[in-house]
């Protein structure tokens, strides 16, 4: 098989636009929207109606080609959407990772409903994300007690009448209180374990759905609201039970979901890494006339070595979206991308930061947000330990990929 991560000259060119969108945008917002916690609609409209291209369907990892018609996005003869979307988020991680969050269709709410649910649910709400009726979107999975193991959660759906109730609490949900829907992942009946398990569609201000406490104040990420949700007695159509309410693998499509969403969050702490040792490298090299040469020696060295790791990353995640692209399984190199490049991205951060002296722990530049924001990556979408032991149990039992 030939891997090929090669981008059309078009879709480079694009690509580089991208970037330098990002690095105005992504750097002009990130200190204001850290201590803001957040962007106003007026300020976010702005930005994104200044982007060069409309990556919102690719944020959503649901592929840009076919979507919006830009079938310029090709790879040789092939749709190439996970492989741009990737290149995307790093860019944008690279600006500053609010600007990532920011996009419309971020989330992988919609990705969701893209693989558990009917034509007709797709149509709607991730078509909805398309047509630019919905832009932000929760994936609300983590309750206070379970978040590894998320398939013993508690949240419950019973059925009633046309409808379902619901009922349970959820926690640390992206977007959530701001989201125009939420997939509210909840039992039918505990007994029945992962089985029990379906994703539920929850438009916002539906009835009994609040939020305790819509921002939940942390280390890093502060300008996207994570939030703590309550759900009761909220009844939503029988039609909103994602795919079709029958069907017991629900909890297993949604861990499918996380994975295909795995190369996305390992690629936005490429991008923070990439971001921090730029950063550190053009504040030596200013300064390089100080350094005694033995020093600036080892100076590059290290920046050689945190570049070249930083690269490992990237490939590991293009061969991650290419196994995507190309129809292959990529569980197990979404996990590995993942479980390696976060701890690599973070220590390059950690690096970088030093690399800088005090100058890197100071608020007049960005590495010290971008060292609070990159731990984040190691604990969302699945918790680095955690993907650890899934890329030891695939290897077990299938061995090592080969493609
Ligand atoms: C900024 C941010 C945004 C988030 N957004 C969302 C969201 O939008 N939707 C959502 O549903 N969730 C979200 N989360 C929650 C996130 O997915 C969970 O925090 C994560 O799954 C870990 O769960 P936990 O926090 O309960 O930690 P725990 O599961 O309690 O784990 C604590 C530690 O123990 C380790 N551990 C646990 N079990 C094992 C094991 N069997 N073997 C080895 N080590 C183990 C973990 O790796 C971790 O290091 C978000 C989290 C953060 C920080």
């Amino acid at each position: 098989v030939t891997v090929d991560f090669q981008l059309t000259e078009d879709t480079r060119s694009l690509m580089s636009d991208v970037r330098d969108w990002a690095l105005t945008e992504g750097r002009a917002m990130a200190r204001r929207s850290d201590r803001e916690l957040g962007v106003s609609p007026e300020m976010r409209d702005k930005i994104l109606q200044s982007c060069p291209m409309d990556v919102s369907p690719l944020m959503a990892g649901h592929g840009a080609p076919d979507r919006s018609g830009n079938k310029e996005f090709v790879i040789g003869e092939r749709d190439g959407s996970h492989i741009l979307g990737v290149g995307v988020t790093e860019l944008t991680a690279y600006g500053d990772v609010g600007l990532t969050m920011l996009m419309r269709g971020s989330g992988i709410g919609s990705s969701v409903v893209e693989l558990l649910g009917t034509p007709e649910q797709s149509e709607r709400w991730v078509g909805g994300i398309d047509r630019g009726e919905f832009s932000k979107t929760g994936f609300a999975l983590t309750e206070p007690d379970h978040g590894s193991d998320a398939a013993g959660l508690t949240s419950n759906a019973r059925r009633q009448g046309e409808g379902w109730i619901l009922n349970g609490r959820k926690n640390m949900c992206s977007h959530g209180a701001e989201a125009d829907y939420l997939i509210v992942f909840a039992t039918l009946d505990p007994a029945l374990g992962h089985r029990g398990i379906r994703g539920f569609i929850v438009p916002g201000g539906t009835a009994g759905l609040s939020f305790p406490k819509p921002y939940e104040p942390k280390m890093g990420i502060r300008s996207t609201p994570t939030a703590e949700i309550l759900l009761e007695d909220v009844v939503v159509p029988f039609d909103h039970c994602l795919g079709d309410p029958e069907r017991t693998d629900g909890f297993g499509q949604a861990m499918a979901a996380l994975g295909s969403a795995r190369p996305y969050a390992t690629a936005f702490a490429v991008g923070v890494g990439q971001a921090a040792l730029d950063v550190a490298r053009d504040f030596v090299g200013a300064e390089r006339s100080v350094f005694a040469p033995r020093r600036w020696e080892r100076i590059e060295e290290s920046v050689h070595r945190m570049n070249a790791a930083l690269e490992r990353c990237r490939l590991l995640v293009r061969s991650a979206a290419w196994r995507m692209d190309a129809g292959l399984p990529y569980g197990r190199e979404g996990s590995q991308a993942k479980a390696y490049s976060c701890p690599v991205a973070e220590r390059i951060v950690a690096r970088s930061l030093l690399l800088m002296g005090a100058e890197g722990y100071s608020e007049r530049n960005l590495v010290e947000k971008w060292y609070r924001d990159v731990k984040t990556m190691d604990i969302w979408e699945g918790a680095g330990n955690i993907q650890k032991l899934v890329v030891g149990r695939h290897l077990a039992t299938s061995g090592p990929t080969t493609i």
